[in-house]
């Protein structure tokens, strides 16, 4: 039968399927052959033992992404979170996690978290970076502002935290699902000083319908190799509306004539916090060493 892993601690697997939740462990050849088992799998298990609920788990169906770290696959939708303050926003690291987002034919939702600490003015000022191009919620796990909002944008959907350490990821997290009771703050340096966890990943159904993988485990993200300088614009949404009006088909948006990216620049059609990003990133993937 077919089933749904949603956790994965010490080489065991917990599927979610018709007739209940089933403990199953990967067949050998999965490990013979490289083959991670990812949370979010959908997988075609076998019974051993009907009473006990226990189970093989023969075959993984075809992914639709899939990440290492933390090992988790399936994901529908990026919550990428930044603070409005306290972090500042790195507007870099966030594009980042957007490319990254594009890349893996993920939706990301924009969280601009901790509004509580700056004004309408300057949340709405860093709203208008993305409204355009991505849906937005202005949210404060201190006051509970935007939650409703992101709980309708994840409805049915596999949604994943991304975003910086301290931006309150896990503060969401709780808020929108109180059983994880993911360790915050004070707790989690309490854990950094040695005290051994086991690994162990899951996700958590959430109430109104869609899933949480319970990680606040992208905090970065490294470009891979697959991704090159030349196309980082394709990733831009609102410059491939302009692009196919730049004078050269090769065109790079930096310094060249009759660029319209940059022309959509100067008039303020694209936001110079989406641009100078991607200069900054361009010249990121150029200086990368390549063998
Ligand atoms: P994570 O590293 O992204 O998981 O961030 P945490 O959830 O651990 O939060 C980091 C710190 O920010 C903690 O001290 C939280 O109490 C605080 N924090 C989280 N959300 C908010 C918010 O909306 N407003 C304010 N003022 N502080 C917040
Ligand atoms: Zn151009």
């Amino acid at each position: 039968m077919n089933g749904l892993i949603v956790k994965g601690i010490g080489g065991f697997y917990y599927i979610k399927t018709e007739i209940g939740l089933i403990e199953a462990k990967g067949r050998g050849i999965f490990r013979k052959q490289g083959i991670t088992l990812c949370v979010g799998d959908r997988v075609e298990v076998s019974l051993l033992d009907e009473t006990e609920k226990k189970g093989v788990i023969e075959s993984i169906l075809p992914r639709k992404n899939q990440f290492i770290r933390p090992p988790i696959a399936n994901i529908d939708t990026f919550i990428v979170v930044f603070a409005a303050a306290t972090p500042k926003p790195n507007y870099p690291v966030i594009d980042k996690f957007l490319i990254t987002a594009e890349a893996k034919s993920i939706e990301p939702i924009i969280c601009i978290n901790k509004c509580d600490l700056v004004s309408k003015a300057e949340a709405k000022e860093i709203s208008q970076i993305y409204d355009s191009i991505y849906p937005v919620v202005l949210m404060s796990s201190k006051t509970g502002q935007g939650l409703s909002q992101l709980k309708t944008l994840i409805h049915g959907k596999k949604a994943a935290f991304a975003g910086p350490s301290g931006v309150g990821k896990s503060s969401i997290l709780n808020a929108l699902h109180p059983k994880a009771q993911m360790e915050i703050g004070e707790i989690s340096k309490k854990t950094e000083r040695g005290k051994h966890t086991t690994r162990h990943v899951e996700m958590f159904s959430i109430e109104g319908g869609g899933m949480l993988f319970d990680t606040p485990g992208f905090t970065s993200f490294e470009f891979g190799d697959d991704m090159e300088a030349e196309t980082l614009g394709n990733y831009y949404r609102e410059f491939v509306k302009y692009s196919p009006m730049c004078r050269y088909d090769d065109c790079r948006h930096l310094r060249e004539p009759g660029c319209a990216v940059r022309e959509a620049v100067e008039s303020g059609e694209i936001n110079k916090l989406r641009y100078e990003p991607y200069k900054y990133l361009y010249e990121e993937l150029k200086n990368k060493r390549k063998y």
